[in-house]
């Protein structure tokens, strides 16, 4: 029999559900559990696509080409599974199919309702691993007491009601606050949220408290009693400075013996802790005299919102691990700031991320010319590789105005443009060349030197793609294309004479693992640390 945690957040939406629920499936897992995690988001899209990033943050993209909460890349950096399209679900695409179902007749001249309908497709989405692994855990999205949670907390309420309860245990993440002017932290809001979560049906079995502030014994007692939940089950959550140190916290706290004894669970092995130093890579840094500080640069359109752009990040961070005595600094620069330049001019490395649409793209042109010329090591992934064949379009082989058809519809020389497959496209949401695609490396280029195989795959998420009728011509220039799908689409182009410039068309940030750091990151940062020492 399949067990299931279920995780719900309640007071504030941001609370980490996505990193509390793969550290507790970490957890599992190096006792030898099998586990898999799926989200559960209450929003009508069917999927997070259309989306616009500021609203959502990054979407990931899986293997079988679904394109979904940015929690899924979570989910696979921590545990090194791969997630598909069983992982993710959304309000939007439950209806859908219940809605497709009514239209084929198939309830049988039912009302259909969201009790039992929508539960019933629900439920059915939290049995999907029963068979394959020892857990499910099931991330509840949204905050308990939204309108839109209402049908998930209430298909858990029915789950529970159907199964027996050892295979199954409640877990609802809140929010201590600190209040500044009287120096306490706050139980209220927690008390409201569990209160909340019973009137529907739901009793939690462990509380996971978000809080700046340690939870001393008597705040403890406290929820402990309002909240119908015992004092060694209530666990502080503090921020940390690595999310990657969350899975020993709370295993100090002893969350993954609460969770086996109560679930009845067979460890195969007792955690080995040496695996908590290995991936603790701040506090050995603090252990070491002489840090060398790289600064990245990643430059895009959403600056400010950090989230947009998680699976970089988290690629060049644990790239960082294994140069134990380098700091990475990331920053992300506006590609629209007028200054950009002069202040590309302090960093070791420029990355110019995935993104849709005009704004912006001259500044990261001009970036990338920038990079070329002073040999700064460059990476540019999807967008940005496409804007790395624009530049040396324009700046190397003399094509005035050369563009994407994205950016400028009646460029003399498309560059970048879109494929017949992608030319009569009725719906936007979930039709861009989605998903991992097997491409060929040329030998004897960096990118060979990167990988040391030919045969890779790499999921990718566009419409558009280098013009294949422009590459001899490009090529003439200085570009070299050194990877192709079927060997006509490009995807990967780089220049010789340069230390690391490198354009790939999918995005190698969905695949880093925590333990497996995808090696265009690695060599991408060992460049820079090259080039920080040479600049001294
Ligand atoms: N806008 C470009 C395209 O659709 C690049 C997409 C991306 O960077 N993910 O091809």
């Amino acid at each position: 029999m399949s067990k299931y945690i279920f995780i719900t957040g309640g007071v504030i939406s941001s609370l980490g559900k996505g990193v509390s629920s793969a550290s507790i499936g970490k957890l599992l897992q190096l006792h030898g559990i099998s586990v898999n995690i799926i989200k559960f988001d209450p929003y009508i899209n069917v999927d997070p696509g259309t989306m616009n990033p500021y609203q959502h943050g990054e979407v990931f993209v899986t293997n079988d080409g679904i394109e979904a909460d940015l929690d899924l890349g979570t989910y696979e950096r921590f545990l090194d599974v791969e997630t598909s399209k069983l992982n993710t679900n959304t309000a939007g695409d439950i209806y859908q199919t219940v809605i497709n179902k009514e239209r084929k007749g198939e309830y049988n001249g039912d009302t259909v309702q969201i009790i039992p309908h929508i539960t019933d497709e629900i439920k059915r989405r939290f049995t999907v691993f029963k068979n394959e692994y020892d857990v499910s855990i099931i991330e509840i999205g949204g905050t308990v007491g939204d309108i839109e949670s209402l049908p998930f907390i209430e298909a858990v309420r029915q789950f529970q009601f159907e199964n027996e309860k050892n295979n199954i245990f409640n877990i609802h993440i809140t929010l201590i606050p600190y209040i500044k002017s009287s120096y306490e932290l706050k139980t209220k809001p927690t008390q409201h949220s569990v209160n909340k979560l019973r009137e529907i049906g739901l009793c939690p079995d462990m509380l996971i408290c978000r809080s700046e502030y340690s939870i001393d014994k008597s705040i403890k007692q406290k929820i402990s009693k309002f909240c119908n939940v015992r004092e060694n089950y209530i666990i502080e959550a503090l921020n940390e400075s690595s999310i990657y140190n969350i899975p020993e916290k709370f295993y100090k706290q002893k969350v993954d013996f609460l969770i086996i004894n109560n679930l009845n669970l067979n460890k195969r092995k007792e955690i080995d802790t040496n695996w908590f130093k290995k991936i603790n890579f701040y506090n050995l840094r603090k252990r070491i005299r002489t840090i060398k500080k790289i600064r990245i640069a990643i430059i895009g359109k959403y600056s400010k919102f950090q989230d947009a752009y998680k699976s970089i990040n988290e690629s060049l961070n644990l790239a960082s691990i294994e140069e134990i005595n380098t700091e990475l600094e990331i920053c992300y620069l506006e590609s629209e700031n007028n200054n950009l330049i002069s202040l590309i001019n302090n960093f070791d490395g420029i990355i110019v991320p995935g993104g849709f649409g005009n704004r912006g793209i001259e500044g990261k042109i001009k970036a990338i010319n920038y990079s070329r010329e002073h040999k700064i090591p460059f990476l540019g992934i999807c967008l940005g590789m496409q804007c790395a064949i624009i530049e040396i379009a324009r700046n190397l082989a003399k094509l005035k105005n050369a563009n994407s058809t994205e950016f400028d519809k009646n460029t003399k020389y498309p560059v970048i443009k879109i494929l017949d497959g992608q030319k009569n496209i009725k719906y936007v949401g979930g039709t861009m060349r989605l998903g991992h695609y097997e491409s060929e490396i040329i030998k004897k280029t960096l990118a060979f030197n990167i990988y040391n195989k030919i045969k890779i795959s790499e999921r990718h998420r566009h419409r558009y793609e280098m013009n294949p009728e422009f590459i001899t011509r490009l090529e003439k220039e200085g570009l070299f294309v050194s990877a192709y799908h079927k060997k006509v689409l490009p995807e990967i182009i780089e220049i010789r004479n340069h230390p690391f410039f490198l354009g790939v068309q999918f995005h190698p940030e969905f695949i880093t693992r925590l333990e497996k750091v995808h090696p265009i990151f690695k060599e991408f940062v060992k460049a820079a640390i090259k080039f920080s020492s040479i600049k001294k």
